[in-house]
């Protein structure tokens, strides 16, 4: 009987792991895999500021499960993951329904032998009050999709009262999906208004705020990056308020512990981040406080190492008792240790452990600047990049997530495509 790999979740991991395993193995019929998602559609979620703040439409970048399961030799199963029976080997997907509540698929059990467990992870609210009622979040393609709809509208409605109404977003939270959200906006509102919105001016009408708990941005990039960012964002006159812990979210604003209140029509959280419900006692599986599943060096689970877990769900033991950061390139070099992983398991030898290798961290303040910091290649000395160095690192981040999914030839012919495309179509989303 073919070996059973079933992969929950199919982000920047758990895609990229399905590819290379249904590429290696799915053809020759001794390894059948499945990958579960409860979207039927990828998108890299490292891209999901430019969906929201509309430089980038969705449906041009989304990856549909079913091509990619056909063209890679793998089976994708539609579903959200909804609980684990261990001693069965079987994971438990909940019935689907459509936008109108009638059932399309129902409840299923599949069984395994090796499961791959890679759900990522959404914003953590901290249980603050308001947030569910009144921020949006930008953790899946759809909410990022909403927001920017609901953004443009406004300034459809604030161009024809013409009574030059302001349009306050506040941004809570200044990491680097914050920071960038709040360039990105700045660029893409002006640009808008060039398509007709001839009674909205966006340097009176449009305020952003950035608001962050800790001392400074960035918390966890170095001091340089932070500084060169913030520099940035004042230039573009976005407030950036520190140390200030919001503590309710309200319809048109936030109060934070100071006392202070900060306007917002739109509140975006991007504070933090937990996972889903669904991992905490996931069959019995150890979980942090974050509900992150506890895994080994060699990313098995602690009480099952037939379960592994990768990406940001998985808490992954580093260095100086720290986890493995919840980030793209950890995503992606832990989906391919895996693939190595499973050669191992069918030739019956332990699995390696895993060691994260960071390779520096960059902020895209979209056409503005791009800073950060990168790994040299020979040494292990940090150097600082910005301006288009920068940013040719940073898009390659996402090119080699495509050269992941799709090999080199079709990176190669989609980034030119999309060079040309760039030259026929509006800079921004329209609608
Ligand atoms: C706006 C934004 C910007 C970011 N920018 C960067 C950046 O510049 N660089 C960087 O390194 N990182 C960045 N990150 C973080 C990065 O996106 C994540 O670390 C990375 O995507 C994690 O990969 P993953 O495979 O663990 O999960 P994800 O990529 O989040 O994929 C999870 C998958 O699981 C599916 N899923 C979720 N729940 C279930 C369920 N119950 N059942 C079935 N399927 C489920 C989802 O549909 C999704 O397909 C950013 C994140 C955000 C939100």
């Amino acid at each position: 009987m073919a070996h059973r790999i079933v992969v929950v979740g199919g982000g920047a991991g758990g895609a990229e792991f399905a590819t290379k395993v249904g590429n290696r193995y799915g053809h020759a019929g001794a390894v059948a895999v499945t990958l579960v998602d409860r979207s039927r559609t990828h998108l890299w979620k490292p891209l999901l500021h430019e969906v929201a703040a509309g430089s980038m439409d969705m449906h041009d970048h989304q990856l549909d499960y079913l091509a990619q399961a056909r063209w890679h030799h793998f089976t994708f199963a539609l579903g959200a993951l909804a609980g684990l029976d261990r001693a069965a080997r079987e994971i438990i997907v909940a019935a689907v329904t459509d936008d109108e509540g009638q059932e399309i698929l129902p409840e299923r059990r599949i069984g395994y032998d090796t499961l791959v467990i890679a759900i990522g992870s959404e914003s953590n609210d901290f249980n603050t009050p308001g947030v569910r009622d009144h921020a949006f979040t930008i953790d899946n393609t759809w909410q990022a999709h909403l927001f920017h709809r609901r953004l443009v509208n406004a300034c459809f409605r604030a161009n024809y009262a013409a009574r030059g109404e302001v349009i306050d977003i506040a941004i809570v939270g200044a990491g680097a999906t914050g920071v960038e959200l709040a360039a990105e906006l700045h660029n893409t509102l002006r640009v808008l208004t060039g398509y007709g919105l001839r009674s909205f001016d966006p340097e009176k009408q449009i305020h952003i705020t950035v608001v962050e708990a800790g001392p400074r941005i960035l918390p966890g990039l170095p001091d340089h990056v932070a500084e060169g960012t913030l520099k940035v964002l004042s230039g573009l006159g976005v407030d950036v308020l520190t140390s200030e812990k919001v503590v309710e979210v309200e319809e048109h604003g936030l109060k934070t512990a100071s006392g202070r209140e900060v306007r917002g029509d739109f509140t975006v959280w991007a504070a933090g981040i937990r996972c889903a419900e669904v991992l905490r006692e996931l069959g019995g599986l150890e979980t942090n406080r974050i509900n992150q599943l506890v895994v080994k060096p060699t990313l098995q689970c602690t009480r099952d190492d037939d379960i592994f877990a990768i990406g940001d769900c998985a808490a992954a033991p580093w260095i100086d008792g720290r986890n493995v950061p919840p980030r793209a390139q950890a995503a992606h070099q832990q989906s391919s240790h895996l693939v190595a992983t499973v050669a191992r398991r069918l030739a019956g030898k332990p699995p390696a452990a895993y060691r994260y290798r960071d390779f520096g961290s960059l902020v895209s303040l979209g056409r503005y600047d791009t800073v950060g910091q990168l790994m040299g290649f020979i040494s292990s000395e940090k150097f600082r990049v910005e301006g288009w160095v920068a940013k040719f690192f940073y898009v390659s981040l996402y090119r080699q997530h495509i050269w992941a999914l799709h090999g080199f030839w079709r990176m190669a012919l989609d980034t030119m495509a999309r060079m040309l495309r760039r030259r026929i179509d509006p800079k921004v989303k329209l609608h």
